[in-house]
């Protein structure tokens, strides 16, 4: 394991920083705040001309390709800059999907004239894409997807429900995994499309969640229209488009939101414990849950430098990479609901103008139960620690070989 960068990795780092500080503000409550006050409208605006920025400045798709835009750099350089970008309030979270998930596959499976349609609109922040995979009846086992394309001349024809689609109603396109082979076994009968999400049939609907946000959509699909040329893959292969794109989410989703433990730790020396005997950093019962986050977060730390140098070596992180979001989410959600706890009545206070640290520990206990369930829920990736990590014996499969429409998967 090496804990430092090496001097071409220090020399990126301070140009990465260098472009931030002039384009970003420092992470604070104050900015944050006034993120948040920003409407839909403008801050779609600030996104799109940040992204831009960071296209022009060779910040943007940093492991792509040069012919794609890119700069053709390790992923260890994409890990530095989103190192230095969480430190500021870089509005950068309506391209994540998009740009970590949905154009690299776009680009591992288009022909040239579909990327050079795409790829650098998505890179300058000019479109912004949507991933149409989970549907009521198939998220953790996202290849039992049903909703049907059936092809029709030079186009298919495609009719089904997607469901939590991240940012489907503001999404200029969306990959969408569909059904164009029931007839085999469900993971052979797939196949991936790009589609137009202002096409005539597509309809997001918004889901509203608890946290006050609405990020999310139920995306219905009524005789909608998708050109072949839009197809990725060859037909019955989009199983194999789609772990492109999990495996990308899977690394996109790792990292650490909200508060941690170095902010309760602060937040507990400020306020009275429950037991009513002198501030909560002095209580028993919370120092223990203290210590346990941070041999966690140092543990998990330590793992991510193991990631780091796998990344600096040039070589591929393995499944050891899914201990991360199992760790933070859960980490997350506990701090979270310690703290609300400690405040005893005024922890239902989550108005971000009167609750402690600007609500934070609130956003962050009600955004972590979302956190445990994107991108492969706690039972899957524990899974695939068990699995892939540990070497334990798989999961049974009931349904291997058989084919798709005789799976009891309901009506
Ligand atoms: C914040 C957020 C953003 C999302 N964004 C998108 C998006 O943009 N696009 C998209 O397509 N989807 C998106 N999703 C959906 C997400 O991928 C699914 O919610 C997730 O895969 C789980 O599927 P499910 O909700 O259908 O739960 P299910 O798969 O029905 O799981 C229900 C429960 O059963 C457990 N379980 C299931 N299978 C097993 C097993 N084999 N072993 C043990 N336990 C098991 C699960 O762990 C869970 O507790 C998003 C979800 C969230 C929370």
């Amino acid at each position: 394991m090496d804990f430092n960068d090496t001097p071409e990795e220090a020399k990126f780092r301070a140009e990465a920083r260098a472009f931030l500080e002039a384009n970003c503000k420092p992470k604070a409550a104050e900015n944050d705040r006034a993120n948040r006050s920003l409407n839909p409208v403008e801050y779609m605006k600030a996104a799109k001309a940040y992204q831009r920025k960071k296209a022009e400045a060779g910040f943007a798709g940093i492991t792509w390709a040069k012919e794609q835009g890119g700069r053709g750099l390790p992923p260890i350089f994409a890990v530095i800059f989103n190192q230095e970008e969480a430190k500021f309030d870089a509005p950068a979270g309506v391209f994540a999907i998009g740009l970590g998930m949905c154009v690299p596959t776009v680009i591992a499976f288009a022909d040239g004239a579909i990327k050079d349609r795409y790829v650098a609109k998505a890179l300058r922040g000019e479109e912004i894409w949507c991933q149409l995979f989970s549907e009521p009846g198939a998220g953790s086992d996202v290849a039992a997807s049903k909703t049907r394309a059936v092809r029709d001349g030079d186009d298919w024809v495609v009719n089904g429900q997607k469901v939590w689609t991240t940012g489907a109603h503001f999404s200029d396109f969306g990959i969408l995994l569909a059904r164009t082979n029931p007839d085999v076994e469900k993971h052979k009968g797939l196949t991936m499309f790009i589609v137009d999400m202002k096409s005539k049939g597509v309809e997001a609907r918004p889901i509203h969640q608890m946290s006050g946000g609405r990020d999310f959509n139920e995306v219905y699909f009524t005789d909608v229209r998708i050109p072949d040329k839009n197809r990725l893959g060859e037909p019955g292969q989009g199983w194999g488009v789609a772990l492109v794109t999990l495996m990308n989410e899977r690394l996109a989703v790792g990292g650490s939101y909200g508060p941690d433990y170095k902010e309760i730790f602060e937040f507990a020396k400020t306020i009275n414990s429950p037991t009513g005997e002198g501030t909560l950093i002095k209580d028993e019962a919370f120092r223990m849950k203290l210590a346990d986050w941070i041999v966690r977060a140092e543990g998990y730390k330590l793992a991510k430098f193991r990631t780091m140098t796998a990344l600096s070596k040039g070589q591929t992180p393995g499944p050891e990479s899914s201990i991360g979001k199992v760790i933070n989410a859960n980490q997350m959600m506990d701090i979270g609901n310690t703290a609300i706890e400690a405040l005893d009545h005024y922890g239902i206070i989550n108005d971000p103008a009167l609750a402690p640290l600007e609500g934070a520990f609130h956003q962050s206990y009600m955004f972590a139960p979302g956190l445990r369930i994107a991108g492969g829920t706690d039972e899957i990736l524990k899974n695939i620690i068990a699995e892939r990590v540990l070497g334990l014996p798989q999961d049974v499969r009931v349904d291997k070989g058989v084919a798709f429409k005789d799976l009891p998967t309901g009506r």
